[in-house]
């Protein structure tokens, strides 16, 4: 029974959290996975994850770092928490199946290193820049943070329907979408850091972590108005936007029909 419950908590887990659950609002009482046990090659495979991870946090930051010098102002950086079974945050806990989120309370990014495991062997976005861009779309959470817009946001959620409030939650996951692609578009001038093939490898990991994907598979059919990250086609043209301009100013998610 125990290990039943337990499994179902953690699909519910999974469904809730890649459905765009905010961590927290997380029930506290999760049912915690057991350590994974990882054998060695599974060790050092985690261990490249995390230095991968590492890497491009540094880039995000030299991108940003210069993108807020050129309009005046200092960036303040997130700081990086990795896991895999679980990790308590300011924003409550999570379980290794919340995947990897962003908590505005203690500017910290919480990246779960059995999702890129995932990404890589079940949403067949297995290459390095997909990771990437998991990492990207977090720091763009950040950025938000940084400018106000996740608060603004959050103030206009309580004065609106649950409905209209979903529709400022997708704007605002499609915007970090876009950030993720103002990072790419000055990563690449500065270091020029793209293989062929990576923006299209980005493209499938924002396609296959829509929600609209992740609902058909649950449920079988899609039901958008619970949607909360925007559809595969939504993430895409953001992401493509952010990459192709490079010009911060015009992620305005929230003007464009
Ligand atoms: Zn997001």
């Amino acid at each position: 029974m125990a290990v039943g419950g337990g499994v179902i908590g953690i699909i519910i887990y999974l469904i809730y959290s890649f459905l765009g659950g905010d961590p927290s609002q997380l029930p506290q009482s999760i049912p915690q996975s057991e350590t994974s046990q990882l054998s060695s090659e599974q060790q050092a495979a985690d261990d490249e994850r995390a230095k991968f991870v590492k890497v491009v946090l540094a880039d995000t930051e030299d991108v940003w770092n210069k993108l807020f010098a050129d309009k005046g102002s200092d960036y303040s950086e997130p700081t990086l928490v990795l896991f895999r079974d679980g990790v308590a945050s300011a924003c409550g806990n999570a379980s290794s199946a919340s995947g990897p989120f962003y908590c505005p309370s203690d500017n910290k990014l919480y990246i779960d290193l059995s999702f890129y495991q995932e990404l890589q062997e079940r949403f067949n976005a297995p290459g390095d820049f997909s990771m990437a861009y998991v990492v990207a779309h977090e720091v763009g959470h950040h950025i938000q943070n940084l400018m106000g817009t996740a608060e603004k946001v959050s103030r206009m959620r309580s004065q609106v329907s649950e409905k209209e409030g979903n529709r400022y939650s997708v704007m605002l996951e499609l915007q970090a979408d876009f950030y993720a692609g103002v990072w790419a578009h000055h990563a690449q001038r500065m270091k020029n850091i793209l293989e062929s093939g990576d923006i299209e490898e980005a493209l499938r990991a924002a396609n296959a972590i829509g929600d609209d994907r992740l609902q058909k598979q649950a449920t079988g059919e899609v039901v958008p108005d619970a949607f909360t990250h925007g559809t595969s086609a939504q993430r895409m043209y953001w992401f493509k936007k952010g990459y192709e301009t490079g010009d911060i100013s015009q992620g305005n998610t929230f003007n464009e029909p």
